[in-house]
């Protein structure tokens, strides 16, 4: 899925999820969560992300390859704990945004691992940048006017 859609999916998850969520500053909280949206595409050199972090990203997908462990629970997890040393704010926006992360990754074609190293494969029907997942964005900015306005889904 493109950054667009992550940014999108993993903003939203965000904003219904702070009723439920001890978050003490929101904005440090939804920044995190922008940031950390696309961060699993580092691992594919030519991704909005990976174009950023230039040569490190062409090392990551070389060395853990494009949607292994960076789309992985075991990856959200370990990122979650690690995080949550230097604070747990950040470390919950981790861990929301990669996991909206992999729940769109998940629908499309090319699919993911999330028992990596386990190779059992989630896929689904919707092609980046095709005409559903185009859609789905609409959607969520439908969705994300509707929460802002009413405070309600
Ligand atoms: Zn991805």
């Amino acid at each position: 899925m493109f950054y667009y859609t992550h940014l999108a999916f993993s903003f939203l998850i965000g904003l219904f999820l702070l009723d439920y969520l001890p978050i003490e500053n929101k904005f440090i909280f939804f920044l995190f969560v922008f940031l950390f949206s696309s961060f699993p595409d580092i691992d594919k050199a030519n991704s909005k992300i990976g174009k950023k972090f230039g040569a490190l990203s062409k090392i990551i997908g070389f060395i853990f390859g494009h949607r292994e462990i960076f789309h992985s629970l075991l990856f959200m997890v370990f990122g979650y704990i690690l995080l949550s040393v230097f604070s747990g704010l950040i470390a919950i926006a981790f861990l929301i945004a990669v996991a909206s992360h992999l729940v769109l990754d998940a629908l499309t074609p090319k699919g993911i691992m999330p028992f990596y190293p386990l190779k059992y494969k989630v896929r689904g029907v919707i092609k980046t940048g095709g005409l559903l997942e185009k859609l789905i964005f609409v959607g969520l900015i439908v969705l994300f006017i509707v929460k802002l306005s009413t405070g309600h889904i």
